[in-house]
C-alpha cells in the first residue's frame, strides 16, 4: 500500500495517517452505531486539482461499471450480514466518488435498492449522493427523488466559466444552474452544492456571485472550500510554469470573508469549518460523524474504513479490486491498528473541522483532557493565530481554516512546524 495516497486524500474527509500492513479485515463492536461510505470511482475526465482515487476517460465503460457494481455488492453483502449479526445500527450513508451520478439510471436504481434491502436502514438519518452537473439527468433525478431521506450534493465549484475551464471542469454555467433547478423541481428534499474559492484567476466578486447564485437557487447546503493545490497535479504544474496564477493568501482571506458574510446575510449558518445550511435538517450527518471520530465502514475501490481502532484502506487499483472480490477476497486492502497516541491525534485532526470542537468529546472518548495531552501543540497553533481554545472548546480561526492542510500534517506529526503563509 502506498501511504502517499492517504496523504493526498487529506482534508476532504480522509485523514493523513501512516499505514502499516495488517490483514485489513474489518471488525465491529456489538450494538455499536456506524456510518457507511460507498465509493463510485468513475468520472468522465479528471479535474486538474483532483487527487481522488478514480478512473476516467475511455476506461469508463458500461461493462466495467457493471463489473465494479457486482464486486461492490459482494463486498457489501458480506459485511451487511456481519453488521446485522452484531446488531450494529447504521446512522448515515454517503455515496461518493468519483461521480456516483455517472452510473446509468438503472444502475443507480439497482444500487439504491440493494443498499436499502441489504443493510438494516431502519434508523438511517440520510443517504448523501454526490453528483456532477452534466451527469444528472431528469431520469436519474426521478430515481433520487423517490429515495427517502436522500440529500443530493452537486459539485459545481464556481459559476464562473473561465475559472471552471482553467481547472479542467467540463461543465458550463447553464449546466450547473439547470441541474440545481432540476433537483429542486423534482422535490429532492435537500440539495447541496460544493463551491471552491481561490481558484486561479478568481476574485472576491466571483465568490460573491457564486454565493448570490446559490442563494437565488434556494440551495439548502453549501460546502465552501479553498482550493487545495497538491503537488504534481495539472493545476500545480500550470502554476509552476506560470500558465496559472495562484491566489495569494490575502486574496484567500478576502474571498472567504466575503463569502461567509454574504452567506450569513442570506440566512445560512456555518456548522463546520467549511459547511453551511439553511436549517439543521440539511446538515450532512456523515461529515459530522467523521469529525466526531465515530466509526465508519467504506466499500469499494480505495475506500477507507475506521473501525475498532483500526484504519483500513481497500485495494486501490480497479481491476485488482474487482478480481480480488470475484475470487472471494472481500477484504482487498490492508490497514493499521492505531496506537493510543495515533488514535487521539486522529480524533483531534478530525475534530478541528467542527465549528466548535468540544473538549468533552475528546475526554469522553479517551478519558483525558486534550490540553493535558496536546497542550504544547495547541499553544503553538494558538500563537500562530490558527486556533483559539479554552477548557470547553477549540476553534479554528479564519486563517486556521485556510491552513487546515498544514495543521493536520502538524497534528499527525508529518511536519514539525507550520510553513509560513503570512505570519
Ligand atoms: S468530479 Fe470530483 S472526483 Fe471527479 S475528477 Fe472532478 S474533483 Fe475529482
Amino acid at each position: 500500500m502506498d501511504t502517499s495516497d492517504l496523504k493526498k486524500l487529506s482534508v476532504r474527509y480522509h485523514p493523513s495517517v501512516e499505514v502499516g500492513k495488517t490483514s485489513g479485515v474489518r471488525t465491529c463492536r456489538r450494538d455499536s452505531r456506524i456510518a457507511i461510505y460507498i465509493h463510485i470511482p468513475f468520472c468522465a475526465t479528471r479535474c486538474h486539482f483532483c487527487t481522488f482515487a478514480i478512473v476516467t476517460g475511455k476506461s469508463v465503460t458500461h461493462d466495467i461499471m457493471e463489473d465494479y457494481l457486482e464486486a461492490l455488492k459482494k463486498e457489501m453483502a458480506h459485511y451487511a450480514a456481519i453488521l446485522k449479526e452484531q446488531r450494529v445500527r447504521i446512522e448515515t450513508i454517503q455515496i461518493g466518488g468519483g461521480t456516483p451520478t455517472i452510473l446509468g439510471t438503472g444502475q443507480l436504481q439497482h444500487l439504491f435498492d440493494f443498499v436499502l434491502e441489504t443493510f438494516d436502514c431502519s434508523e438511517l438519518h440520510e443517504i448523501i449522493v454526490e453528483g456532477f452537473p452534466t451527469t444528472i439527468t431528469k431520469d436519474k433525478v426521478e430515481v433520487l427523488s423517490r429515495i427517502d431521506r436522500l440529500k443530493l450534493n452537486i459539485g459545481i465549484q464556481t459559476f464562473n466559466e473561465n475559472n471552471l475551464a482553467d481547472v479542467g471542469r467540463r461543465h458550463s454555467l447553464t449546466d450547473a444552474v439547470s441541474t440545481v433547478r432540476l433537483a429542486k423541481d423534482a422535490n429532492i428534499k435537500s440539495v447541496g452544492v460544493d463551491i471552491i474559492f481561490g481558484l486561479p484567476g478568481s476574485t472576491t466578486d466571483d465568490v460573491i456571485n457564486d454565493v448570490k447564485t446559490i442563494s437565488m437557487l434556494g440551495v439548502d447546503h453549501l460546502a465552501l472550500y479553498p482550493l487545495w493545490v497538491y503537488e504534481s497535479t495539472p493545476v500545480d504544474r500550470k502554476i509552476q510554469r506560470g500558465a496559472l496564477v495562484r491566489t495569494r493568501f490575502d486574496g484567500l482571506q478576502q474571498q472567504m470573508a466575503a463569502g461567509q458574510a454574504l452567506l450569513v446575510a442570506n440566512g445560512y449558518e456555518r456548522y463546520t469549518a467549511f459547511h453551511y445550511t439553511t436549517s439543521d435538517a440539511h446538515q450532512h450527518q456523515y461529515g459530522l460523524w467523521q469529525m466526531r471520530a465515530r466509526e465508519w465502514i467504506g466499500f469499494g475501490m480505495a475506500a477507507m474504513s475506521y473501525m475498532n481502532g483500526e484504519i483500513v484502506l481497500n485495494e486501490k487499483v480497479l481491476r485488482r479490486y474487482i478480481e480480488k472480490v470475484r475470487g472471494g477476497l472481500v477484504d482487498t486492502g490492508s490497514g493499521q491498528r492505531f496506537s493510543s497516541d495515533e488514535e487521539m491525534r486522529f480524533a483531534l485532526q478530525y475534530g478541528l473541522r467542527l465549528r466548535d470542537y468540544p473538549t468533552a468529546q475528546f475526554r469522553d472518548a479517551f478519558g483525558c483532557d486534550v490540553q493535558e495531552v496536546y497542550g504544547q501543540e495547541l499553544r503553538y497553533l494558538s500563537e500562530l493565530g490558527l486556533i483559539t481554545f479554552d477548557e470547553r472548546q477549540i476553534n479554528l480561526t479564519p486563517d486556521g481554516i485556510l491552513q487546515l492542510g498544514s495543521i493536520e500534517k502538524y497534528i499527525t506529526r508529518e511536519i514539525a512546524s507550520i510553513p509560513s503563509e503570512h505570519h
